[in-house]
C-alpha cells in the first residue's frame, strides 16, 4: 500500500521524525510548517493523509482541521492530529473540528503505522466512491460521501465481546452517545452472536481469562457473515505483540488501555464509515455488472447476456436430453407507431410489450430485448407443442388490447410477428437453433404479419 502522506509541524525536526519513518515504510510524503501551505498541498488533490500538528503559531492545527473539513474538494482526506500527551481537551477540540484520529507525541511507530495505514484504506474507498459517483452520477454515494457521521444518523451497531463487567461497563458508558453496544461476556457466545447480527463493528477485548482473543479474531475474518466487519481490539499495555499478531490476522484497529473516549470514538467513526463505503462499494459493482447485462429501456436482459446465457442453457438441454425452444418477435409496422407517436410514444410501446412478454412467460425462461423492436425468450425444459401455444397466448395478449400511449393516453393497436425453434433431435447448435427462428419469424412477416410460424425441421 503506497500513498501520499502530508506531515504539518512547525518544528522542522518534528517533520523530519515522521517523515523518515514513513519513507522507511515506502510512503510518499509531503511536508509543510504551517497551515496555509497545508492547505494549498491538500487543494492541489495530491494527499491522501494528513498528519496534523495542533500547536503551530497563526494557524493552529483546529483552525486547520477545520477549513479542510469545510471545504468540499478537501473534506474527504482524513486528518490525523497530533496533540501532546494527555490533553484531552486537545481531543475534544479535535473531534470537534472534524478530526479523524489522534497520535500522542512522543510518536510510537506502531501507533502511528497502524493509524497512517487504516486512513489511508478509508481514503481509497472514498476516492473510487468519488469516482464512480462523477461516472454514474450516482446518487446513492453521493449521499453517503456528504454524510457527516457526527450524528444525525441511526447509531451504528456495535457487538463488544468482553468477559469483564467493568471494563465492558466502562466502554459502554463511553459510547452511549455514538454507538448502539451489545455485550456478549463470552467469546463463545460473542462469536455466534457477531455471525448472526448485522454488527456494524465488533470490539474484542484482549482480557479473556482462558481463551486466546486472536483466536476468536480469526475465525470472525474466515466466517462469510463476519468477513467484513471491522474488529478494533482492545489490548492491555505491553501488549504491542499481540497487537502486531492480530494486525496481521486482520484486525482493523486497535486501543491500548486506559481506553480513551475521544480515541475510541474516532476509531469507530473511522471503521464504521470504511464498512459503509467498502458495502457500498461492493452493490455499485454488483449493479454495474447487472447494468452491463439489462436493457435500459425495458429492464429485460440485453442481447449481451443472451449471447452468453443461451449457450449455457443450450448445452445444459443436450446433455440432459431436455427439450429447449426459442422465439423470436418482432413488431409489425413499429415504423409507423414511431411516426405517429414520436420516438417516445415508440419507447412506450416497448416497454409495455416487455411487461405483456415477461407477464406471459415462466420465471426460468430467458426473455431478452434482442434489439430494436426485436425481443427473444428461450424457453429450457419446452417442446415445440408448448412453445407454439405460449407464442400464440403472447401474440393475442398483443392484438387483443390496444397499447396506451403518452401523456395523454392516445391508444394504438399493436401487432406482433412470431418465429419459433426447437431443439433437433440430431445433431443441431445454437447458431442453427436461431437461424430457424428468424426463417420463421419471416415467413410470418411475409405471411401478412400478427402471427406465429413454427419452424418444424
Ligand atoms: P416490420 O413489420 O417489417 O417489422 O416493420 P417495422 O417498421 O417494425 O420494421 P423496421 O425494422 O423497418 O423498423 C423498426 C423501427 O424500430 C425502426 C427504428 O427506428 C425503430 N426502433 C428501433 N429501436 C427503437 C427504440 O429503442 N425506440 C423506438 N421508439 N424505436 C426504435
Ligand atoms: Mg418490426
Ligand atoms: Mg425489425
Amino acid at each position: 500500500m503506497t500513498a501520499r502522506i502530508l506531515v504539518v509541524d512547525d518544528i522542522p525536526a518534528n517533520v523530519k521524525l515522521l517523515e523518515v519513518r514513513l519513507l522507511a515504510e515506502y510512503f510518499e510524503v509531503l511536508t509543510a510548517t504551517n497551515g496555509p501551505d497545508a492547505i494549498e498541498a491538500c487543494e492541489n488533490g495530491k494527499v491522501d493523509v494528513v498528519l496534523l500538528d495542533v500547536m503551530m503559531p497563526d494557524m493552529d492545527g483546529f483552525e486547520v482541521c477545520r477549513r479542510l473539513k469545510r471545504d468540499p474538494a478537501t473534506a474527504h482526506i482524513p486528518v490525523v492530529m497530533v496533540t501532546a500527551l494527555d490533553q484531552v481537551s486537545d481531543r475534544v477540540r479535535g473531534l470537534e473540528a472534524g478530526a479523524d484520529d489522534f497520535l500522542t507525541k512522543p510518536v510510537n511507530d506502531l501507533q502511528l503505522m497502524t493509524r497512517v495505514k487504516s486512513l489511508v484504506r478509508l481514503k481509497m474507498l472514498t476516492d473510487e466512491l468519488r469516482l464512480r459517483a462523477a461516472t454514474t452520477r450516482d446518487i446513492g454515494i453521493e449521499e453517503l460521501l456528504s454524510r457527516s457521521f457526527s450524528g444525525g444518523d441511526a447509531l451504528p451497531k456495535v457487538l463488544l465481546i468482553d468477559e469483564r463487567e467493568p471494563s465492558s461497563e466502562k466502554i459502554r458508558k463511553m459510547l452511549r452517545q455514538a454507538a448502539q453496544v451489545d455485550v456478549a461476556d463470552d467469546p463463545h457466545a460473542g462469536f455466534f452472536q457477531a455471525a448472526e447480527n448485522a454488527y456494524e463493528c465488533v470490539l474484542v477485548s484482549t482480557g479473556f481469562s482462558d481463551f486466546d482473543p486472536l483466536r476468536l479474531c480469526s475465525q470472525l475474518r474466515s466466517l462469510d457473515r463476519t468477513r467484513f466487519v471491522p474488529i478494533i481490539l482492545l489490548a492491555e499495555q505491553g501488549e504491542d505483540e499481540r497487537v502486531i499478531r492480530g494486525l496481521e490476522l486482520g484486525i482493523n484497529d486497535y486501543l491500548i488501555r486506559p481506553v480513551d473516549q475521544h480515541e475510541l470514538t474516532a476509531r469507530l467513526r473511522t471503521q464504521v464509515r470504511r464498512k459503509h463505503y467498502n458495502d457500498q462499494l461492493r452493490a455499485s459493482v454488483t449493479q454495474t455488472i447487472e447494468m452491463a447485462v439489462t436493457d435500459g429501456l425495458t429492464g429485460l436482459h440485453n442481447r449481451r447476456y443472451l449471447d452468453s446465457h443461451l449457450q449455457t442453457l443450450f448445452d445444459r438441454a443436450m446433455t440432459r436430453r431436455r427439450p429447449l425452444s426459442v422465439m423470436i418477435t418482432d413488431l409489425d409496422r413499429f415504423k409507423a407507431i414511431n411516426d405517429t407517436f414520436g420516438h417516445d410514444g415508440g419507447d412506450d410501446v416497448l416497454r409495455e410489450f416487455a411487461r405483456r412478454l415477461r407477464q406471459n412467460v415462466r420465471g426460468i425462461d430467458l426473455a431478452c430485448r434482442y434489439g430494436g423492436e426485436e425481443f427473444v425468450v428461450v424457453m429450457p425444459d419446452t417442446g415445440g407443442d408448448v412453445a407454439h401455444k405460449v407464442a400464440e397466448r403472447i401474440r393475442a395478449q398483443i392484438a387483443d388490447t390496444p397499447f396506451v400511449v403518452g401523456r395523454e393516453g392516445r391508444t394504438v393497436q399493436v401487432t406482433v410477428s412470431v418465429g419459433v425453434s426447437s431443439l433437433l433431435k440430431g445433431p443441431d447448435s445454437v447458431a442453427a437453433l436461431m437461424k430457424r427462428a428468424d426463417v420463421a419469424l419471416y415467413e410470418a412477416k411475409t405471411g401478412g404479419r400478427n402471427r406465429v410460424v413454427a419452424n418444424a425441421a
